[in-house]
């Protein structure tokens, strides 16, 4: 008897369905200065361990071509190995009903998957900037291809009934940024940058970007030496000293990295948009002091949501800020990034900034 069963449990292993296709969350809009784009992911998988090879991914909107790559990335997780994703940014967009189309192949056999998928278009939360007044750079904020964006935190395969499709993570992190300050000549710091007082941003105050009760209170990790990460980094501490407030309905507004003992807030407190709830700092996965911020929204409640890394970003925008000009998009030049600032600085209403944004805040 446990002979057929381990048999049929091996043949099952190689038969296939039809790959399915899931987008795990309603692609969002990027309300940016230089124009909107919408964001999603799309997760491919079938239950067999037989790999899916894709010769074709389309996504249409009314019948036109908006995106063309076959490229997905493999997500293996334990043993269940056939699963896959991809990040989609689609620019100068913001309406309508996509298409998504995948042509695979599984073994010998074709199969083509499609799946309808709407913008949500709503209006984005309009927050404050969570920085306190002064100029700041984004560091790794929206953009096609930036570490946030494209973050996965992959989980254990969950059937989505009603959407007939695998959810195989999260992207907690699709808007998230690392907030820099900027001093004096356009420098994040002065000397060596081998102390975190060095850094303009050490130490500023954080603001609560929006009112809401606290869930969240991570306060006793010693900030990192630059360049340096100084601690074991596990769930419970790569967001490093952390607020955590419920901003209502199911969304966290996270603000993370924060200066250790900074905190004057506690689990359970009722905070006010604008209040100071801490100083930017650099403990966690940190190697300079920055603030790392993000909103997420929650399907299940958060004790069970991994500390909110089972939560799905969404857009928001700042009410006002003023847009300063862009660093040059230059890898090397971190941590002191070449800059090209505007000659006169623009008041921006209700935008998100993108990554290399330069920005004031008053
Ligand atoms: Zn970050």
């Amino acid at each position: 008897m446990k002979i057929i069963i381990s048999l049929m449990l091996l043949f099952q292993l190689y038969i296939y369905g039809q790959p399915k296709i899931l987008i795990p969350f309603p692609p969002q809009v990027l309300h940016a200065e230089n124009g909107n784009s919408v964001l999603f992911e799309i997760h491919l998988a079938d239950t067999s361990r037989v790999p899916i090879e894709v010769l074709d991914c389309k996504i249409k909107r009314n019948s036109k071509v908006l995106y063309s790559n076959r490229q997905f990335i493999a997500s293996p997780h334990k043993d269940d190995v056939n699963r896959y994703y991809k990040n989609i940014w689609l620019a100068g967009i913001e309406t309508g009903k996509l298409v998504i189309e995948v042509k695979c192949k599984v073994g010998n056999d074709l199969f083509k998957v499609t799946r309808e998928v709407q913008i949500e278009n709503k209006k984005p939360l309009s927050i404050l900037p969570p920085m306190g007044k002064g100029i700041w750079w984004a560091y790794e904020g929206p953009d096609s291809l930036s570490a946030h964006r494209t973050s996965f935190q992959k989980v254990a395969r969950v059937f989505d009934e009603r959407n007939n499709g695998f959810l195989l993570g999260y992207n907690n992190q699709r808007f998230a940024t690392d907030w820099m300050m900027f001093g004096d000549e356009n420098k994040l710091y002065r000397n060596d940058g081998r102390k975190n007082t060095d850094y303009y941003g050490f130490g500023q105050p954080v603001i609560a970007a929006a009112e809401g009760k606290v869930l969240r209170v991570k306060d006793a990790i010693p900030d990192n030496t630059p360049p340096g990460i100084d601690i074991d980094i596990n769930l419970e501490t790569g967001y490093g000293n952390c607020v955590v407030i419920d901003i209502g309905d199911s969304v966290i507004a996270y603000y993370a990295h924060l200066k250790v003992n900074s905190i004057k807030i506690r689990e359970g407190d009722f905070v006010k948009k604008g209040d100071v709830i801490g100083a930017v700092g650099n403990s966690g996965i940190s190697t300079a002091p920055h603030l790392q911020f993000e909103l997420g929204k929650l399907s299940v409640p958060f004790g069970e949501s991994s500390f909110g890394i089972k939560s799905q970003s969404i857009s928001f925008v700042f009410d006002k800020y003023y847009h300063l000009g862009k660093a040059l998009d230059s890898k090397d030049e971190i941590p002191v990034p070449a800059v090209k600032m505007n000659n006169t600085e623009k008041q921006i209403l209700n935008k998100l900034p993108v990554s290399w944004e330069i920005i004031k805040v008053e």
